[in-house]
């Protein structure tokens, strides 16, 4: 008998994914399509990738056109789309330098050999440590892992790697009394994604940022979910009136295409020199294309202003939600990467809400999370918020 594409995973791949009982087909700006014909209203986005929406036209064309003319030559040789990419996030943030990867852990990984070879360099051996915050998220390489301040990310893998030491988010007492000579870098979340979209107290990352430059210590902004218009401003740290020493991006950046980058001061320039680190598919022409149309996309065509308006008026509307069910407890956010914190286990509300129509996520157990794509708009937001008011009056 024949499977079907559910029966075929199970069958035939690994278990790493808790996945919705659902096999998508197509896609449309904030919709998604099963392959029974069932419409959903999409606030997922692909984990915060798809900031443009599915099939976004500005991608496809990048896309098909670049594909007809150099799909991939190795970073062995200069391509144009892969410098006007490096040229327009510089242009547009704090950063002098970039290096492109395929994914958020590498850029993690690039951020965190740039930030030891740099230390090494300025400081000598020894001072190699990276502080990273309790409940981050990093990625899922050994080294992202090790960095990463979740037991449960890292558990079976032992030996992890050495050189990373955790401290609570929003404390700089206790940043403070782990800081000593090793210490060459503090990496951090300027918003917390996947430990449940967690905003810093005001002038916690001010009081971040002045400890480090103190100590000529690196401060390392993972913005690989917040970043890129997501939080209603190109870069996340534009918020708090500071600029990081290196960045790292991915998720949204190609709309779906795998990229990640790395960008840091001139200061850091030397610190990578010829083979000192490397990727194969890297910033390929194809790649960089489409991630420049999506970066020209989000700065010239207002998306990152609905980010703004239209995340203000989604969390008005959920925290006018909060009013009428206890159910929840918390409202945050930042433009159009929100959570709602619940008094209870989110997944069955995620459920209820695929059934409806709409796909939302839950992370760590009890906070529902939108991440949707930043082209949403006012009807689609009342619809979800009026989807969650009956699932609540049904609970
Ligand atoms: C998703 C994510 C990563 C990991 O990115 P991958 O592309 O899955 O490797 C790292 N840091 C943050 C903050 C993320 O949200």
């Amino acid at each position: 008998m024949e499977l079907n594409t559910m029966e075929k995973a199970d069958r035939f791949m690994f278990k790493t994914y808790k996945r919705f009982p659902i096999t998508l087909v197509k896609g449309d700006g904030c919709i998604v399509w099963d392959e029974e014909g069932k419409e959903y209203l999409d606030f997922i986005g692909g984990i915060a990738v798809c900031a443009l929406g599915h099939s976004s036209p500005v991608v496809s064309e990048a896309i098909y056109e670049q594909s007809k003319k150099l799909v991939h030559v190795s970073n062995l040789f200069y391509t144009q789309p892969q410098t006007d990419l490096a040229s327009i996030l510089t242009e547009n943030s704090f950063a002098d330098r970039v290096f492109f990867c395929n994914s958020g852990a590498e850029a993690n990984e690039a951020a965190i050999k740039l930030a030891r070879r740099y230390s090494r360099e300025q400081f000598g051996s020894g001072r190699n440590v990276i502080i990273t915050m309790d409940n981050s998220f990093h990625g899922r390489t050994m080294a992202t892992l090790s960095a990463t301040g979740q037991e449960r990310i890292r558990e079976g893998y032992d030996p992890i790697l050495e050189g990373f030491k955790y401290v609570p988010f929003n404390a700089l007492g206790d940043l403070e009394s782990v800081l000593d000579e090793s210490v060459c870098a503090v990496m951090i979340e300027p918003i917390q994604g996947e430990g449940g979209v967690v905003v810093p107290d005001d002038d916690y990352l001010k009081g971040l940022r002045d400890i480090c430059s103190t100590r000529d210590i690196l401060l390392i902004f993972d913005e690989i979910q917040a970043g890129m218009g997501r939080t209603g401003k190109l870069f996340a740290y534009e918020h708090f009136g500071l600029t990081p020493d290196i960045i790292t991006l991915a998720k949204a950046l190609g709309n779906g295409l795998p990229i990640g980058a790395m960008m840091a001061t001139e200061k850091l320039k030397d610190a990578f020199g010829p083979g000192s680190h490397a990727t194969t598919f890297g910033g390929s022409p194809l790649i960089t294309a489409s991630a420049l149309a999506v970066v020209k996309s989000l700065i010239h065509d207002g998306w990152i202003e609905n980010a703004s308006v239209i995340g203000d008026y989604f969390k008005d509307g959920l925290i006018t939600l909060q009013k009428r069910h206890s159910i929840i407890k918390e409202v945050r956010g930042l433009g159009l990467i929100i959570g709602l914190l619940l008094d209870r286990a989110g997944q069955d509300i995620v459920d209820a809400c695929a059934k409806r129509g709409f796909l939302i996520n839950c992370i760590q157990d009890k906070i529902l999370r939108f991440v949707p794509p930043l082209i949403i708009g006012k009807d689609e937001v009342d619809s979800l918020i009026e989807c969650l008011d009956d699932v609540f009056n049904e609970l």
